[in-house]
């Protein structure tokens, strides 16, 4: 039995037809995880769909009521980049259900997979990039209403900048922090917004970090707390330094009650929407890595998957079914330290 919770339905499956998103990858994570006993049965629990009133706490009323009602434009499905239907609708609700259930026991637990989610194109009153509704964000909003959070992290592993998350959350000005070191990539702490922002008392404080490919998908990135801009090509180890930097020069800032992270499997070499070169080894690495700084300072941590479109979809789970493992090593690592 692992030590943490795996959320997951089989109606997480994105009923979009012939795409390039592998919308049955979710079903074939689950069956691996059993196959190869790295899970049971009993580590997974079925999330509830979000309710109208729990999207609206990141997206606007109007365009939640065209998703409801199917009334979208044409350009607005076209942004989207997957076909609008009501099953389609029904589905995203659910996912974001399995955010704000994973949140609530990474809370409990410490960690917890929402094996599904992180859909962090989506804007609030519009979708994007296979994205149409902020899982992650209405998982924190929600907590946040509950008075269980207040201060929380996004880690964004995944290939393509984390627009989305970067727009509902823009980064707040944390005044005299040091500014990571730069060399051939460009990272810097950001702070758009920060008058604005720092205004909004009662607000959830969320610190953003976004490791992406520089040259990719979307073209305006709105900035992050942090943003490290990869050139294409990226390898193992440097990635893994940049994210070791990332991480502890936000966790010299900020002080999380939740680390969000976003564990994309795009990143990978044989990616057909990524060009960065990370391998199945280095992804792990990668996970080990997230879930060891958290773990380490008692953060709790949240997990979810974002993208991942290699040539062979197996390729995909195993990457995905990789960060259940790598969270089960560091966890008894740590036990095993006291
Ligand atoms: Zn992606």
């Amino acid at each position: 039995m692992l030590p943490f919770k795996l959320v997951y339905s089989d109606d997480y499956y994105l009923p979009i037809g012939a795409h390039v998103f592998p919308a049955e990858k979710y079903r074939m994570i689950r069956r691996r995880l059993l196959a190869e006993n790295i899970a049971e049965p009993s580590d997974f629990v079925t999330p509830a769909a979000a309710s109208d009133e729990e999207i609206l706490l990141v997206h606007t009323p109007e365009y939640v009521h065209k998703l409801k009602t199917g009334t979208l434009s044409s350009f607005e499905e076209m942004q989207m980049e997957i076909p609008y239907s009501a099953e389609l609708v029904k589905a995203f609700w659910l996912s974001a259900g399995g955010s704000i259930l994973a949140s609530r026991l990474a809370l409990q637990d410490g960690l917890a997979v929402n094996i599904g989610g992180g859909f962090h194109h989506a804007f609030p009153d519009h979708g994007e990039g296979f994205c149409m509704i902020h899982d992650v964000a209405v998982g924190v909003k929600c907590l946040h209403r509950e008075g269980k959070l207040r201060r929380a992290m996004t880690v964004d592993c995944d290939v393509h900048d984390g627009n989305g998350t970067a727009a509902i959350f823009p980064p707040r000005s944390r005044a005299g922090q040091p500014l990571p070191s730069a060399g051939a990539v460009q990272t810097g702490l950001r702070s758009a917004h920060a008058q604005l922002r720092d205004s909004s008392a009662g607000e959830v404080d969320v610190f953003t970090i976004s490791l992406h490919q520089a040259n990719n998908y979307p073209v305006y990135k709105p900035p992050s707390s942090i943003d490290v801009n990869l050139p294409d090509g990226t390898e193992d180890e440097p990635y893994l330094g940049w994210l070791e930097q990332a991480l502890s020069s936000a966790l010299r800032q900020f002080e999380p009650e939740l680390i969000c992270y976003i564990a994309g499997a795009d990143p990978y070499e044989e990616d057909q929407l990524g060009g960065l070169a990370l391998t199945i080894d280095g992804l792990k690495k990668r996970d080990e890595s997230v879930v060891h700084v958290a773990r380490s300072r008692n953060i709790p941590v949240m997990i979810t998957y974002a993208g991942g479109y290699a040539h062979h979809v197996q390729d995909t789970v195993t990457i995905h079914c990789n960060t259940v493992i790598a969270a089960k090593e560091v966890l008894s690592r740590h036990t095993g330290n006291g």
